[in-house]
């Protein structure tokens, strides 16, 4: 629904015009809607949620160590839901070279290099999780959604993988938060506010804001910021261990976009103004 202008229900039952999604969305709509409802802020994690990446994110990493230090790493490469600069530090330091800023900086900008480089094979290896177009359709077709992106990719990496699978038609990358941004996980839900509400003028506070994603990380990074986390067992961990970590809803998987739909607006039902959560 890029450049199309949608509307959304209010609280008092009036229809008023709402934000626009796509390349093209713009702020003048969302600034037009004076009472309005604010709209939920959905942010889906990219790896593991939406998308199986067949390992390239893994081999990248590989190759970006190999052209940085000339050797291959003889550690396990474990992402579990780390940022890339994380994943690339944590790395350098288990082989013992000091991850300064600029190395640190030559790093993301090999990655990124390396990631554009193997697009092909992240199309052949890849995959876009059952569900995950649906839901996405599912909840731009309320209109009273902004969804986008909050991912420890970088907004590079997280472009091209979200493009190789199609799925970029009703995210809004511009107020996406990413690896890119900040290194630390749980800083990335206060970046995806602050672009949303310069974006459209209007303030996005923590709740009504979203996270759907398949670790822990994601669910503590979520309820540090006060988000309402939602939890799906698409990845590497079950229903129960993103329970566990204190998940608000929990989905066995995408399939089911009513089922999503539902999930995501516990965030006005269930908790209209959770406080934030500093022990997550
Ligand atoms: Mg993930």
């Amino acid at each position: 629904m890029t450049g199309a202008t949608t509307t959304y229900v209010t609280a008092r039952g009036e229809r008023t015009p709402s934000v626009e999604h796509g390349d093209h969305a713009g702020r003048e709509s969302a600034r037009g809607a004076p009472g309005a409802a604010t709209p939920l802020l959905v942010l889906w994690d990219i790896d593991g949620t939406l998308i199986d990446n067949g390992g390239v994110s893994k081999e990248a990493y590989a190759l970006t160590f190999n052209r940085l230090t000339g050797r291959p790493p003889e550690h396990p490469i474990v992402p579990a839901g780390r940022t890339d600069p994380a994943v690339l530090r944590m790395m350098l330091r288990q082989h013992g070279i000091e991850a300064t800023p600029d190395v640190m900086k030559q790093a993301v900008d090999v990655l990124n290099r390396v990631f554009e480089s193997l697009m092909s094979r992240l199309a052949e290896r890849g995959h876009v999780k059952l569900g995950a177009q649906s839901a996405i359709a599912a909840l731009a077709g309320r209109g009273d959604v902004v969804q986008s992106v909050l991912t420890g990719n970088t907004r590079h990496n997280a472009q091209v993988k979200v493009s190789v699978f199609g799925l970029a038609g009703a995210l809004d990358y511009e107020v996406g938060a990413y690896g890119s941004d900040t290194e630390v996980r749980a800083g990335l839900v206060p970046v995806a506010r602050t672009k949303a509400t310069a974006k459209y003028g209007i303030s996005f506070p923590p709740a009504p804001t979203v996270l759907i994603g398949d670790t822990p990380r994601d669910i503590k990074a979520g309820r540090a910021s006060g988000a309402f986390a939602v939890g799906v067992a698409t990845g590497e961990y079950g229903v129960e261990e993103l329970a566990a970590v204190g998940a608000d809803a929990v989905l066995p998987d995408l399939r089911d976009s009513s089922a999503v739909v539902g999930a995501v607006l516990g965030a006005r039902r269930d908790r209209p103004g959770r406080p934030t959560d500093e022990t997550g």
